[in-house]
């Protein structure tokens, strides 16, 4: 599946938020978006007041970029999430949440969204005791996730434990982490209050129902 591939650090400062999508570096003082507070580009600081449109262009720019989707991709989760039921912000967010690379995230294992999905492209991951490398595959309450024996010990997944040890990073409730055999649980689906997004969801709702 294709993604972004520019530079990471510009999406955040584009957004005005960190987006932590590099890894430890976010945590340092060498995060772009604590250094440089204007958007990129030659005329970035001076950017004025956004219409309603842009404002919710903008949300819907930063739940993608958080979450790593392209356009396309976006489009069609956001019309899952239509034809569900309940509402659709939120259902949005338990899909994007409920991907293989998310839930490898919030288990700690990888210190970014794209750590995470190459732990699952090279076949690290194994749901249900099968191997799962499609890092956009949704899994479902009760699902097993294991990192793979040889894997547990990669320098890139013990810097990733220990950064989230280090910034207080819990393992969500709805997931269930078991560091003796390096396996997670889906325990339910995530409630919206139980995801650290900081993203208005209605107002992307908003704009694809225009
Ligand atoms: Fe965003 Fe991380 Fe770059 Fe900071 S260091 S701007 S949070 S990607």
């Amino acid at each position: 599946m294709a993604r972004y591939t520019g530079p990471q650090c510009r999406l955040c400062r584009r957004e005005g938020v960190k987006l932590f999508l590099k890894g430890e570096r976010c945590y340092s003082d060498k995060c772009a978006v604590d250094r440089r507070k204007t958007a990129p580009g030659q005329h970035g600081a001076r950017r004025g007041k956004l219409s309603d449109y842009g404002v919710q262009l903008r949300e819907k720019q930063k739940i993608r970029r958080i979450y790593g989707v392209l356009e396309k991709q976006f489009r069609r989760t956001m019309a899952e999430a239509t034809l569900s039921r309940g509402k659709t912000g939120e259902v949005l967010v338990q899909r994007l949440e409920m991907r293989l690379d998310s839930v490898i995230l919030r288990l700690g294992l990888a210190l970014s969204r794209n750590g995470a999905r190459q732990l699952v492209r090279h076949n690290h991951i194994r749901v249900n005791d099968r191997l799962l490398n499609i890092p956009s595959a949704l899994v479902s309450v009760g699902d097993k996730v294991t990192v793979g024996e040889a894997t547990r010990s990669m320098p890139a997944v013990t810097l990733a434990q220990e950064v989230a040890k280090r910034e207080g990073h819990a393992v969500p409730s709805w997931l269930k982490w078991d560091s003796s055999s390096f396996t997670g649980e889906v325990l339910s689906k995530p409630q919206r209050d139980e995801v650290p997004l900081p993203v208005k969801e209605q107002l992307v709702v908003e704009l694809y129902s225009k």
